[in-house]
């Protein structure tokens, strides 16, 4: 059997065409949605990460704008950045890329953005409403993953899911919204014994681990949906952290990379971004 995949790509701009139309509802009553990110240092792949995510602004008409700090920027100075935009009215979203540089405190940084500008879903106040199940923003990378796995039609109800990934970004968030839908939640981690054991039952496999290609097909329930979220640069090349060749022979649904969760990713920001905007109306 061949796994049917879940084309983020093509997903994302059914998805963007929908958004596109509710700012442009948002224009007509006089709020342009708008975006500040945050963006210090020089790190390549973030900088690549920050220039995809103002053109993806602009494509659907969401002003953005970078405000790029020096890699020896204090804590004092990020958080007064934070601060400033937090007062201007014209940024719907705050989003600080992450990782910083490691004199930085990010934490203490994400808690300063308001959390109702906290397109990313990091502020503590956000993950304690998505724990508790009150309406919060919730971070754009599970969002998109769960979106996906929606789109294959399969009930979730009482399913196992298996996430590898115990991250605050991914990996928790993921397996909150898997549990929100009555499926029967298992987190791996890098302690996690007997993982493909546990990943052999899982009728829903999440992978967040930052390990290129350790999910392969003998790892996997024949006709699991199988998300891959990993983005790992192996030899120049973009790889996911399944083996998307044997994994795709025993799946019933999977995810490329790229191509996959990656692209849902941004739009999901896109949509968090119009979501703070017609808050304000
Ligand atoms: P992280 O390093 O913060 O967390 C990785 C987690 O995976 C940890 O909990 C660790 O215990 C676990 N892990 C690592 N190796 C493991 C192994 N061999 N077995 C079991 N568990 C293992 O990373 P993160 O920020 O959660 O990101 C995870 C991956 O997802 C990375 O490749 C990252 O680039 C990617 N990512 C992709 C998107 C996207 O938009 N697609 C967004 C965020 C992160």
């Amino acid at each position: 059997m061949e796994a049917k995949i879940l084309d983020g790509k093509k997903l994302s701009e059914e998805i963007r065409g929908g958004i596109k139309e509710r700012v442009d509802r948002l224009r007509e009553k006089g709020i342009k949605p708008g975006l500040a990110v945050i963006l210090v240092g020089n790190d390549p792949a973030s900088e690549i990460y920050v220039r995809n995510k103002g053109k993806a602004c602009e494509a659907v008409g969401i002003e953005s704008k970078t405000i790029c700090l020096p890699e020896d920027t204090t804590q004092e100075k990020l958080e007064e950045t934070i601060q400033e935009l937090n007062e201007d009215v014209r940024w719907n979203g705050i989003l600080v890329q992450l990782p910083l540089p490691k004199h930085l405190n990010e934490r203490d940084a994400l808690s300063k953005i308001l959390p109702e500008k906290d397109v990313d879903g990091f502020h503590v106040m956000n993950a304690g409403h998505l724990l508790i199940g009150t309406p919060g923003v919730v971070p754009c990378t599970p969002l998109g993953a769960m979106y996906m796995i929606h789109q294959t039609g399969v009930s979730l109800s009482g399913k196992n899911a298996v996430v590898i990934g115990r991250s605050m970004l991914v990996g928790k968030p993921m397996a909150l919204l898997l549990l929100r839908e009555d499926c029967t939640v298992t987190v791996c981690h890098r302690k996690t014994q007997n993982l493909s054991a546990i990943t052999r039952e899982a009728d829903i496999l999440v992978v967040a681990a930052g390990s290129p290609g350790m999910v392969t097909g003998d790892m996997i329930k024949p006709g699991a949906v199988v998300i891959d979220v990993g983005i790992n640069r192996v030899e120049g090349k973009i790889c996911g952290d399944v083996d998307f060749e044997s994994a795709s022979k025993v799946a019933g649904w999977i995810t490329p990379v790229p191509g996959g969760v990656g692209r849902m990713t941004i739009t999901m920001l896109l949509s968090n971004t119009v979501d703070a905007a017609e808050r304000t109306m």
